[in-house]
Formats: structure tokens, C-alpha cells, sequence
């Protein structure tokens, strides 16, 4: 297992002397830390497998350089960088049984006999696959067959690290979450780097320690899931996480107070210093917002509609032009076509140019 650093690591298809605005990944520079889960999670097109791609060698970077355990590695090929791949779709062989596919990796690198069976059988023992050990693999579902696909990746102990491009896209829905749950705890068992794709959240949620968030070829934030949701770092992140997402209105920010539409919301932080033309806005997720009666002193909204999600009720609002969500509180009878907005202040975040500001205590 290593540490991967990428050091102003970036990548234009079109070539170096592109503009960077135009590139599939933007500069970053960052850390992975050895053993740890990461989901690098973002809608199509945002760059995740460009970026996955570049670790394992596919690619070769416009831009900068790959360290593993401080060792530059970027002229290395795929071979030499000692990763482990899952593909979206089962990469095995038909013709060999479930066991002789597990036992390729490692037969492959002249790992000897008794220890190729004892790692077989643990990882098989792990994916529910020992049953089928002796079965040929061309006879088996598509599941299963990435279940083997899984194993092959997690059966060498000695990666660097473990790359999984949205492996259980050809998943049976019920199975994804188990397989979700068993990729976690074996993460657990074998000490392994694990960075997986997906442009699920629920799937890299449930998954990582770590998830890396990426829109239009940038990291824009790497943090734990309470990270991503209590404090996002650019307003992508607010939105794209949670469901639903955060609210993201205009507003006008001076001190320890906000107007959205001309209406004050106090603020729990002071913001002195915006940058000068920045687009100001305000980022409160609808779980921090409660629905009211419409009150003098209360930011009055248009009440659209009631979701009502079992657990918990939103109220799907309208301030002026801007779509809002906010929390309809237990035992709250929403009655009306107005409501009053209850902010709570320890969770209205300010975003200038999209990014969030800290303010000061
Ligand atoms: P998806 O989830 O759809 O796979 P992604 O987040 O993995 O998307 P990438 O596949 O990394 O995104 O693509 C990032 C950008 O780079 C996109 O605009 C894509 O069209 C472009 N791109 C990807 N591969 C190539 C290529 N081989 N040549 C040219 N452009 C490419």
C-alpha cells in the first residue's frame, strides 16, 4: 500500500498548449493517504476517469507528477506502478473456473502455491464465492462475474492501491448495496488504498472515508461525509450532495447579516472583507430552514408544494424567482399558500464567486 501525492498533476486531451480553462483536469495538488477509502465523485464528463486514469498510468499527464510513497512515478508504465484495477464492466476469463481466475494475479507474479490458496480462499470466503471455486466462469450471472472482477483486484495484498471505475454499474440494485457493504469491510480487513468512482453519492457515501468531489475537471472539496454536508466548499458540492440539495439563493452580505430578497438573516460568523465583484451568495441546506407561520420579522415564501419523504417533510418554496426547500417540523400543519422561513444560523454559509467564504468569529 502507498501514499499518493499529485503534484500539480493536470491533463488537456487536446495538448499542453491549451488553455487550462479547457482542460479535462485542472491543476491539483493533493494527498491520498495509504489505507485510506476514497470516492471521487462527480457528474459525467467531470473528469473522474481522466484522474483515475492518470494514477494507474492509461494516461499520461499534460502537466506535473504522481508520487507513491514520495517516488515519482509518472514516466512508469501500468505494470511497473503496481495497481489493481475493477473496471465497470467483468474483466475475466470464461474459459478458467471462478478459482483459477481469482489465483491469476498471483500466479501470474510467481507468488508461491500455498500462499496463492490461502489468499484464494480468503477473498473468495469474503465475496461469498467459494461455492463456486470449481465452476467455470462463463456459466455464471453477470454479477457474479464481477464479483470475480472484485476479487481479482483485491486478491494481491502487496498494490499500491485498488482503482475501481464505477464497478457495480451492471449490478443487480439489491446487490449493489450488499457488494457496497462487503467493499467497506473487506476495506477494513485488508488494509488497502481504495479510490472508487461514482456519480452515485448514496454509493460514495456508504462507501468512503474520504470522498473527492469533482465539477467541470476541478477538485472542489476532499472531505468525510459530515465534511461534505455541514460545510460545503463551493456551492457545487452544497447542491450535488443531499437530497435534497442546498439551497443557493443571491444575497446581499454586510457584517453579521444577510438580505436575501431585502429581507435580514442573521448570520453566525461576520464577513468583512468579500472580494470586491464577486457573485454573493447564501447556502443553507433545507434540513437547517424550518417552515413557519407566515410573522412579521420571518422571510415570507410561496409555498409550491409538500414532499413528504416519511421521516421528514419538506416544503418546496418560492422566494421571489428563486426556488427554496426548507423542513416542515413535526406536528406542523402547513395551511396557506404563504409560510415564514426560520433560519438557523450556525448553518448559513456564505459563497462568494461559488466558493465558500469563512468569515470570522
Ligand atoms: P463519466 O462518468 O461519463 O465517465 P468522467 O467524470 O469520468 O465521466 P472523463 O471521462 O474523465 O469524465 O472526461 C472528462 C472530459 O474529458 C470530458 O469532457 C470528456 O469528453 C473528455 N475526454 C475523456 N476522454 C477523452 C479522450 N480520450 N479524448 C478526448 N477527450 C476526452
Amino acid at each position: 500500500m502507498a501514499r499518493i501525492d499529485l503534484v500539480d498533476l493536470a491533463h488537456s486531451y487536446g495538448g499542453n498548449d491549451a488553455a487550462t480553462e479547457s482542460f479535462a483536469l485542472k491543476p491539483v495538488t493533493m494527498t491520498w493517504r495509504q489505507g485510506g477509502a476514497y470516492a471521487l465523485l462527480g457528474p459525467s464528463g467531470c473528469g473522474k476517469t481522466t484522474l483515475l486514469n492518470l494514477i494507474s498510468g492509461i494516461v499520461t499527464p499534460s502537466r506535473g507528477q504522481i508520487l507513491f510513497d514520495g517516488a515519482d512515478i509518472t514516466p512508469l508504465s501500468t505494470q511497473k506502478r503496481n495497481i489493481a484495477q475493477v473496471f465497470q464492466f467483468p474483466v475475466i476469463y470464461d474459459t478458467m473456473t471462478v478459482g483459477q481466475n481469482l489465483a491469476f494475479p498471483l500466479k501470474n507474479r510467481g507468488v508461491p502455491k500455498a500462499e496463492i490458496d490461502a489468499r484464494v480462499k480468503q477473498i473468495a470466503d469474503l465475496l461469498d464465492l467459494t461455492p463456486h471455486l470449481d465452476r467455470k466462469a462463463t456459466r455464471l450471472t453477470a454479477d457474479a462475474k464481477q464479483k470475480i472482477s472484485l476479487g481479482r483486484g483485491l486478491v494481491r495484498s502487496d498494490v499500491a492501491a485498488i482503482l475501481f471505475d464505477e464497478p457495480l454499474t451492471v449490478i443487480d440494485p439489491e446487490l449493489k448495496w450488499q457488494l457496497r457493504s462487503k467493499l467497506k469491510a473487506l476495506h477494513r480487513d485488508l488494509d488497502l488504498t481504495m479510490i472508487y468512482v461514482t456519480h452515485d453519492q448514496t454509493e460514495a457515501l456508504t462507501f468512503a472515508d474520504t470522498v473527492v468531489v469533482m465539477h467541470d475537471g476541478r477538485v472542489v472539496q476532499s472531505g468525510t461525509p459530515a465534511e461534505l454536508f455541514d460545510k460545503p466548499a463551493h456551492t457545487f458540492v452544497g447542491y450535488f450532495i443531499g437530497s435534497p440539495g442546498m439551497n443557493i439563493v443571491p444575497a446581499e452580505v454586510r457584517g453579521r447579516e444577510a438580505r436575501i430578497s431585502g429581507h435580514p438573516i442573521a448570520l453566525n460568523r461576520s464577513y468583512d472583507t468579500l472580494p470586491a465583484g464577486a457573485k454573493i451568495e447564501v447556502g443553507v441546506r433545507p434540513e437547517f430552514v424550518d417552515v413557519a407561520a407566515p410573522a412579521p420579522g420571518l422571510l415570507s415564501a410561496n409555498i409550491e408544494r409538500i414532499d413528504d419523504l416519511g421521516r421528514v417533510r419538506f416544503a418546496r418554496v418560492r422566494i421571489g424567482d428563486a426556488k427554496f426547500a426548507a423542513r416542515v417540523p413535526p406536528g406542523f400543519s402547513v395551511s396557506g399558500e404563504t409560510a415564514g422561513l426560520v433560519f438557523n444560523p450556525t448553518h448559513v454559509h456564505v459563497y462568494a464567486d461559488s466558493r465558500l467564504v469563512e468569515g470570522t468569529a
